[in-house]
């Protein structure tokens, strides 16, 4: 039998399934090429075997590890763009919501955690594949991370035109919610949030996912880079009373446009290796 070897990088957890298998573990020094997409498998894996992530959410992240590969793994300065405009909804909302699902927790909880420091938006853990256990998994994982505001989900309502356990939002949170930030979101819950009237924001490395195309903002870009470039954003503006040159950021913003320009982005980029 094929077994393959363990790869490791600093930090991570993941050697329990390895272990299981007898698998030799070989750790990957931060100069190899692909160190950092490794480190964010390994959370991934180490998300799955503490019950945050589930089986599916691994194949997503394949999903959106082809459309990075595009992009030429970093950020473009429309996915920069988008960024800074997703963070002028959040800092201007009345009610904003970070909507946290088990990739997003296994791939970015220090992140979140140093952007709600930053802005007190508070958490809530939604997932497609719903389990008290398993929010509850996710929500501890988080506060460990330190967030300090998580909602679980203890006020439940449950919201229309939404078939999956993704309908059910807090009350206090997501259903009150005027802006909602949903990194890695899925197609129906972004529409049904729209409907509903609901200013949406992702994260999606897939430009032409249906999450992509009914958000009001898609930043086109990796969860932890979007993350960190958000932290960055709300540091810059932090402390100003410039509302009007938020309101101004965000009126300036069209998702079809910065679609387009991601479309553009790896076009060219496919374009320039093809020569
Ligand atoms: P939709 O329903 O919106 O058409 P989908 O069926 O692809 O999209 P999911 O299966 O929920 O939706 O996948 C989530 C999306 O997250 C994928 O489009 C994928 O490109 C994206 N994605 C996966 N990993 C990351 C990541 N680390 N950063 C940003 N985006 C990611």
């Amino acid at each position: 039998m094929f077994v393959p070897e363990g790869l490791y990088t600093k930090g991570c957890e993941a050697r329990y399934q390895t272990k299981r298998l007898g698998v030799k573990h070989i750790m990957v020094s931060e100069g190899h090429p692909r160190y950092k997409s490794l480190t964010l498998r390994n959370k991934l894996v180490d998300g799955y075997e503490k019950g945050i992530t589930s089986a599916h959410g691994l194949i997503a992240h394949g999903r959106g590890e082809a459309f990075d590969y595009l992009l030429g793994e970093q950020t473009s300065e429309n996915a920069l763009g988008a960024t800074n405009v997703a963070c002028a909804y959040l800092l201007t909302a009345h009610h904003p919501i970070l909507s946290v699902n088990g990739n997003t927790a296994a791939l970015a909880s220090e992140e979140i955690a140093e952007f709600c420091a930053i802005t007190d938006i508070p958490v809530e853990v939604n997932l497609f594949h719903r389990s008290a256990e398993r929010v509850k998994r996710i929500a501890d994982h988080l506060r460990s991370y330190g967030v300090a505001n998580v909602l679980t989900g203890f006020d439940i309502i449950k919201l229309d035109h939404i078939a999956s356990d993704r309908a059910k939002v807090d009350k206090q949170g997501i259903f009150k919610a005027d802006v909602v930030f949903a990194p890695l979101e899925d197609g129906d819950r972004a529409q049904a949030l729209t409907q509903l009237g609901k200013v949406v924001l992702t994260v999606d490395l897939n430009p032409l996912s249906r999450t992509a195309v009914t958000s009001t903002v898609t930043i086109v870009d990796e969860v932890t880079r979007a993350m960190k470039n958000l932290s960055g954003f709300a540091k810059h503006v932090e402390g100003q009373s410039d509302q009007d040159g938020l309101d101004t950021l965000k009126a300036s913003f069209n998702n079809v446009q910065n679609l387009k320009a991601s479309y553009v982005v790896m076009q060219e980029r496919l374009r320039s290796l093809a020569l």
